[in-house]
């Protein structure tokens, strides 16, 4: 299940959310984007598919999030759930980290104690979680 948490630092007010484990789709022009659940008073044909599950992570090197790819799906599925499933099936957990899309350095899962990026005087604390 996706779960996000919130990191700040306590001197400078700099903040990060990172995201793990969320269901995504792709766009018809290949790019993934979250999942969008269907709106349930709406009827829509062809259903919506879910193409897998993404976590979005702080990489140190280019200082922001970036997207990293757990599992995807060889065909889309038609519910969330079972991305989900798929996922555990490949013993993913979730927290695993992976290389930056972007730059390649090994993307951060866990921030709390980490240096913060923008002042760089005091460590980044976790201020929140919420399941999106
Ligand atoms: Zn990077
Ligand atoms: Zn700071």
């Amino acid at each position: 299940m996706p779960y996000a948490y919130v990191y700040q630092c306590p001197e400078c007010a700099f903040d990060v959310e990172v995201l793990l484990c969320r269901e995504f789709e792709r766009l018809p022009d290949g790019a993934r984007r979250d999942y969008q659940y269907p709106d349930p008073a709406l009827y829509e044909w062809p259903p919506r598919r879910v193409s897998g599950v993404w976590s979005r992570l702080w990489c140190p090197s280019c200082r922001e999030v970036q997207p990293h790819v757990l599992h995807e799906m060889d065909e889309p599925a038609e519910h969330p759930a079972q991305v989900f499933l798929a996922a555990e099936a490949q013993g993913l957990r979730g927290l695993e980290s992976g290389p930056c899309p972007v730059c390649g350095a090994t993307l951060c899962v866990e921030l709390e104690n980490q240096r913060c990026p923008a002042c760089e005087n005091s460590t980044l604390t976790c201020i929140g979680e919420y399941e999106p």
